[in-house]
């Protein structure tokens, strides 16, 4: 037996995930959002230049994909580990002019890092990103987009959106001399890893998950404070705008998203329901990141990445009135004897053709596909032996009531039409 890699999973009913996928697809779509799909497989120097050297996904967390033959002018190629830095390739590539560029794309990311529990090495995201929109209102627009589909359309439990604004690229900076300033202040209390944090990686100490550290950070400068008067102005609008959209929000000042292109809005949809990985959707502008890639493409750009196997997790299958609505009468056609086959797969193709779902069981005795039909939790069975292909009928199970009843096929047909 061989079996699946480890840290991959089979979906062996992919109906919820397609309503989620589908449900997004449609709001997307509507807001302007155009469906995109960029390989799989990309060359390794597109994240070393996009997420940086010195990240944990590019230093130990990549799938490189080994090469074989003499090739030699081939480019190391790897398995995405997101998809951001593919979608701004795309941009490039293509020669996009026609701004912003509105696009959302849909498919699996890898990453090899050791599996355990409710992190895998491939799992599904959704990417959403608007590139060359400079405008506050754009940021405004995908948040409240994105609450509405986990809010209204999905009817998600338990979340909260978490609002930072990092400020342009200068503000980040002398923000990180002040926040080092601090740090060497209370050298003596903060943790090893924050210490190491301090120089290298100065705003990642607020992930750190010492109570002392914590506690100490409370006091700590914050970011929107030390803002320049142009990013401060539209930390004020962002607010404003999500305020009149109704749009929820809690304000983190230790929400610094860990990618370094990241500037002004980064947000964050979490719930308690998902333990310690509490995010299900993060996002906020990249404006420097396209420039990274290529200079003379220079664009703003805004987006955000969804996981879909935590939005699985935070589906209430039952609570979600859309979902229910889409589930639809299942049908179990069985012949009555194999002579009827013929029968029955012409009712079969005719009911395929109605608002219904079909299953057919052309094996089974009329006693097993009873049992087979109840376990699927069938509505109907259609029953069709000698008396009914003689008077162009079949005999309908109800499975709910029990009742069974003679029915001309075209009345059938016409009953389940609706
Ligand atoms: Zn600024
Ligand atoms: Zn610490």
């Amino acid at each position: 037996m061989i079996n699946r890699p480890r840290g991959t999973q089979d979906f062996i009913n992919m109906e919820l995930f397609d309503y989620v996928v589908h449900t997004m697809h449609l709001f997307l779509q509507r807001s302007g959002f155009r469906h995109i799909q960029t390989p799989i497989i990309e060359s390794v120097d597109l994240f070393k230049r996009s997420l940086g050297l010195h990240t944990d996904v590019v230093g130990k967390e990549m799938f490189i994909i080994q090469s074989h033959g003499t090739d030699a002018e081939q480019v190391p190629l790897c398995l995405r580990p997101e998809m951001t830095a593919s979608v701004v390739r795309a941009f490039i590539e293509n020669g996009i002019d026609l701004l912003p560029w509105r696009v959302f794309s849909v498919g699996p990311v890898f990453r090899h890092e050791r599996p355990q529990k409710g992190r895998y090495r491939q799992f599904h995201q959704a990417t959403i990103e608007l590139i060359g929109g400079k405008s506050i209102g754009y940021d405004a627009q995908l948040i409240h987009l994105l609450n509405y589909i986990f809010g209204t359309v999905l009817g998600l439990s338990c979340y909260e959106l978490q609002l930072n604004f990092l400020g342009c690229l200068e503000d980040r900076a002398l923000y990180k001399k002040r926040l080092q300033d601090f740090l060497q202040e209370h050298q003596q209390v903060i943790c090893q890893t924050c210490v190491l944090r301090k120089d290298a990686n100065t705003l990642r100490v607020f992930d750190c998950k010492s109570s002392t550290c914590q506690e100490l950070y409370k006091k700590a400068p914050i970011l929107t404070d030390n803002l320049c008067d142009p990013c401060a102005l539209e930390w004020v609008f962002l607010q404003d705008y999500l305020h009149m959209l109704q749009v929820g929000f809690t304000k983190v000042p230790t929400l610094v998203r860990g990618l370094d292109y990241y500037n002004k809005t980064a947000f964050e949809f979490v719930s308690a329901n998902l333990g310690a990985q509490s995010a299900f959707c993060g996002g906020g502008r990249y404006d420097s990141l396209i420039e990274q890639l290529s200079p003379k493409h220079s664009q703003p750009a805004v987006g955000a990445g969804i996981g879909i196997e935590r939005v699985l997790l935070l589906l209430d299958v039952e609570k979600n009135k859309a979902y229910s609505s889409l589930q639809k009468p299942l049908i179990v056609c069985i012949p009555l004897k194999a002579c009827y086959i013929p029968n029955i797969l012409l009712v079969n193709q005719k009911l395929i053709a109605c608002n219904v779902q079909v299953e057919l069981l052309l094996d089974s005795s009329l006693k097993n596909g009873m049992k087979k039909a109840a376990k699927m939790m069938a509505t109907h069975v259609v029953l069709l032996g000698q008396e009914e292909a003689e008077k162009n009928m079949v005999m309908l199970k109800d499975m709910v009531t029990g009742l069974q009843k003679h029915i001309n096929l075209d009345v059938l047909i016409e009953q389940f039409s609706r």
